[in-house]
C-alpha cells in the first residue's frame, strides 16, 4: 500500500479516537498488547484514589463503604458483556491458571464416569500443566491431539474438552460453537480458555453453549501486570456443581464463620480467598474503555491490521527468511500475526531496540499483537518496514541481542 492509502485508512478508522484513552509512550510501536495490554489513562487516578482515600482513610471500613467485597462480581459483570455471558455468571478473581484448575475439577465432578480430558497440542502450556496436575490428583488422563484432530477424538470416554480458542503462538482460531456442539453430542463438557479472545474479537459463550470459560485480565483487557483473571460458568450448571476449591469467599455466608462449608449461590462459589482489591480496581477502571465499543468494528479492524502487516512484511521483507505462521485468511485468525524466523529471539531484540515491541515464543516464532483500540494502520506499516530493514541489513547479528532474558 502507498503511504497515502495508509493515511487514508487511519483517517477513516471509526476506532481511531479510542487510542487517546491509553497512555502509549511517544515514538513506540506497541504490538504486544496481546501479552500485556497498554495502560488506560484513567487507571492511575483510580488506583491512587483507592490507595490513598479508600485504604488510607477508610481502612477496614472500605470492604463495605467502598464496596470492595462486591468488586469480583461487578468486574465480572463488565467482562460478561464482552463474552456474551448473562449478568451474575462471571467473576473476576485469581489467575487464569487457577481458574482453569477450578473449572476442570468441577467439570470432572459433573462427569464422574468418564476418564479423559481432551485438549490439543496448540494449547498454552499452563493449561496442559494444570490439566496434568488435576489428572494426577483425581485419577484421570489428559489426551492431546493436533488441533485439526480434536473433532475426531471426541468419543464417550471424554469427560471434558479443554481448548484455547485462539492459539497463542500462531493465532489459529478454533470454531468454539461447532466444537462445543460436537463435545455435547459426545456427552462431554467444555472448558474454553479465552485469554486471546476476550477484548480481541466478538465472543458469545451463551450462543456457543460453552459450559465453563476462563480468561486473562492483563492482555486485551488492559488490567495491568498480573491482573485478576475471570471465570464463567453456564448458569444451568451453576447450582449443580460442588466447587473443588472450597474457600470462605465462596461460602454462602462467609462472615457467619461456620465450621462446615456451604456453597454460595451460583457463580459466587467459584471465589476462594480474599480478592486482590488494588489489582481489581485497576482492571475495573480499564474495562470502562470498552463502553460503547462495537466488537464488530474491533474485529474488522483487527483483520485489516493483520492483513496489512502480512502484505507489507511479505512485500518488503521478501527473502528475509520469514515464513508466515498464522492463517493467511483473516477469518481463521485471532488478533495477532506470527512468523517463523530462525533467529527469532535476536530479531525481536533488534526490533525492540528500534522501538517496535512484539515478542518471541520458542522455538522460532516472532509474534505481533493487533490491539485495534491502540494500534494504527501506520504503526503496522512502519513496523513491517523496520523488520524488513533489520533482516536485510543483518542488524540482529549484534552479540548483545543473543543473551536471553527470563521473560521473552
Ligand atoms: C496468557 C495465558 C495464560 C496465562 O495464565 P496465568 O495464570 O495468568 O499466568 C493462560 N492460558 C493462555 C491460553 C494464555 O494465553
Amino acid at each position: 500500500m502507498t503511504p497515502a492509502e495508509i493515511t487514508a485508512l487511519d483517517a477513516a478508522d471509526p476506532l481511531a479516537a479510542k487510542r487517546d484513552a491509553f497512555h502509549i509512550p511517544e515514538g513506540l510501536i506497541y504490538l504486544d498488547g496481546n501479552s500485556l495490554g497498554a495502560l488506560p489513562r484513567n487507571v492511575p487516578e483510580r488506583v491512587k484514589q483507592v490507595v490513598e482515600k479508600e485504604w488510607g482513610t477508610r481502612l477496614i471500613r472500605g470492604w463495605n463503604e467502598a464496596g470492595w467485597i462486591d468488586l469480583p462480581r461487578r468486574v465480572g459483570d463488565k467482562i460478561a458483556r464482552l463474552i456474551g455471558a448473562p449478568p451474575h455468571s462471571v467473576i473476576a478473581a485469581d489467575s487464569t491458571s487457577i481458574n482453569l484448575g477450578k473449572a476442570l475439577s468441577t467439570a470432572l465432578a459433573l462427569r464422574p464416569e468418564r476418564r479423559i480430558i481432551l485438549s490439543d497440542t496448540g494449547n498454552f502450556p499452563t493449561d496442559l500443566y494444570v490439566a496434568q496436575g488435576i489428572c494426577q490428583a483425581l485419577g484421570r488422563e489428559l489426551k492431546t491431539v493436533a488441533p485439526e484432530e480434536v473433532t475426531g477424538a471426541l468419543d464417550e470416554s471424554v469427560a471434558v474438552l479443554m481448548l484455547t480458542e485462539v492459539d497463542y503462538r500462531t493465532g489459529r482460531l478454533h470454531d468454539m460453537r461447532a466444537l462445543t456442539r460436537r463435545a455435547h453430542a459426545a456427552g462431554a463438557l467444555t472448558v474454553w480458555d479465552l485469554a486471546h479472545s476476550a477484548g480481541a474479537l466478538p465472543v458469545d459463550v451463551t450462543a456457543a453453549g460453552a459450559d465453563f470459560a476462563v480468561g486473562c485480565g492483563y492482555k486485551y483487557l488492559n488490567g495491568g501486570p498480573g491482573a485478576p483473571a475471570f471465570i464463567y460458568v453456564r448458569p444451568q450448571h451453576a447450582e449443580n456443581f460442588p466447587p473443588f476449591l472450597t474457600g470462605w469467599m465462596g461460602h454462602a455466608a462467609p462472615f457467619a464463620f461456620e465450621l462446615g462449608y456451604r456453597a454460595g449461590p451460583g457463580i459466587d462459589r467459584m471465589m476462594v480467598g480474599t480478592p486482590a482489591i488494588l489489582s481489581l480496581c485497576a482492571l475495573d477502571a480499564a474495562l470502562d474503555v470498552w463502553e460503547g465499543v462495537d466488537m464488530g468494528l474491533v474485529r474488522a479492524k483487527s483483520i485489516a491490521l493483520g492483513d496489512l502487516f502480512i502484505e507489507e512484511v511479505e512485500r518488503q521483507g521478501a527473502g528475509g527468511g520469514l515464513v508466515l505462521a498464522s492463517p493467511r485468511k483473516g477469518a481463521e485468525r485471532g488478533s495477532q500475526v506470527s512468523f517463523h524466523c530462525a533467529a527469532g529471539y535476536e530479531v525481536m531484540q533488534a526490533l525492540i531496540a528500534e522501538g517496535v515491541i512484539g515478542d518471541f515464543r520458542a522455538p522460532d516464532i516472532i509474534r505481533f499483537g493487533m490491539t485495534p483500540l491502540t494500534v494504527r494502520y501506520r504503526d503496522v506499516a512502519d513496523a513491517a518496514g523496520i523488520l524488513s530493514r533489520i533482516l536485510r541489513e543483518g542488524r540482529w547479528k549484534s552479540p548483545s541481542y543473543a543473551t536471553r532474558a527470563k521473560v521473552t
